[in-house]
């Protein structure tokens, strides 16, 4: 079993970080939580405020990309672990714009594990089903499937991703990867799909659907995911990849429909725009190697899950 005594968690403010950095303090293993994150658009100090009181909690606002500060920070905190969840994370400003993808997501990891290697610490890469590419019916894609990325975004953490298995091929260094599905939760940024529904429909807005909304995705609860990644931290085979997947595919179009039905709003409020360029058709990947290894499978069920998430969301997204 890896350590959790003191761990390096990066982009703990955005939305699955600030969940992981809350399981990781309720561990009472876990003697010191450093998040270092660069607060871009997407992350939010808000979003870690109540763990200020926390004693063993330090927050640094700064970049995964600067060697000296990733390297000091472990040495001075005596770290165990790295848990890299800083990244960019938008598919649609990937295809906008593709730099600050490539420095962050490849770059940025690239130099997490040069500051693990020089202080020996381990080091968990937090992926996503999306390197795979779509899946055909009724496939679901266990880790040995082949890496096809559709867009900037996903072959980012593809890229990634191949730099933490040539980590540990050249260099031995011990690292893992969990593959993670597409997560909904409280604090995810309004970019995003779900708080994107949820904030037109409050406001009787036209919501928007990429084409014919029949793009296939897995949800997982964030409860669920910062668990696997947990789990795929303490226990996992070193340079081994686990998909996090929680067997629930729903189409975007059935997403909407639900949230709308909750909120009381009509489905005329949707409304089909044009098509994402190189939109994968389905997300479905097997995660019975994280079961059978680890232990881990998603155990909140979706119906009371995302019930549960549509009213925190439409508090905090509410019109004021
Ligand atoms: P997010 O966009 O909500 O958070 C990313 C965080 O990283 C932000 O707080 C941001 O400020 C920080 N960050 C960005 N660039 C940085 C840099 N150079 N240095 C330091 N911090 C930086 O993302 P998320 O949805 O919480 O995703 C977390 C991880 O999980 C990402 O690696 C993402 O690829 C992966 N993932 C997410 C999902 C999902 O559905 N949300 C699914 C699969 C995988």
């Amino acid at each position: 079993m890896r350590s959790l005594r003191s761990i390096l968690l990066t982009g703990g403010a955005g939305f699955i970080g600030s969940t992981l950095a809350r399981q990781l303090l309720a561990r009472p293993d876990v003697e010191q939580l450093v998040v270092l994150d660069r607060l871009t658009y997407a992350g939010s100090r808000a979003n870690l405020i109540t763990l200020d009181q926390d004693d063993r909690f330090r927050f640094v606002e700064g970049d995964i990309r600067d060697l000296g500060l990733v390297t000091n920070l472990l040495e001075k905190h005596h770290c165990s672990g790295i848990m890299n969840l800083a990244a960019e994370s938008s598919v649609d400003r990937s295809i906008k714009n593709h730099e600050d993808f490539i420095t962050t997501n490849v770059s940025g990891t690239a130099v997490l594990l040069q500051a693990a290697r020089t202080v020996d610490v381990s080091f968990l890469q937090c992926s996503t089903d999306e390197v795979y590419g779509s899946a055909l019916f009724p496939n679901q894609l266990d880790e040995s499937a082949k890496i096809r990325p559709s867009s900037p975004y996903s072959a980012s953490k593809a890229s990634a991703d191949l730099m933490v298995q040539a980590t540990h091929t050249t260099y031995g260094q011990d690292v893992v990867i969990a593959r993670c599905t597409n997560t909904y939760g409280p604090r995810q940024h309004l970019e995003k799909l779900i708080p994107t529904i949820i904030y037109h429909a409050l406001r009787d807005l036209p919501v928007p659907i990429y084409g014919t909304g029949q793009q296939i995705r897995d949800w997982i609860h964030v409860d669920d995911c910062a668990k696997g990644l947990i789990s795929v931290f303490e226990k996992g085979f070193s340079n081994r990849a686990y998909n996090l997947g929680a067997k629930c595919e729903r189409t975007n179009l059935g997403i909407a429909r639900v949230i709308l039905k909750q909120l009381h709003k009509p489905e005329s409020l949707i409304e089909h725009i044009q098509d994402r360029p190189g939109h994968d058709a389905r997300y479905a990947i097997s995660p019975r190697l994280a079961l059978i290894e680890l232990e881990w499978r998603a155990r909140i069920p979706f119906r009371s899950g995302f019930e549960a998430v549509i009213r925190e969301l439409s508090q905090s997204l509410r019109p004021s």
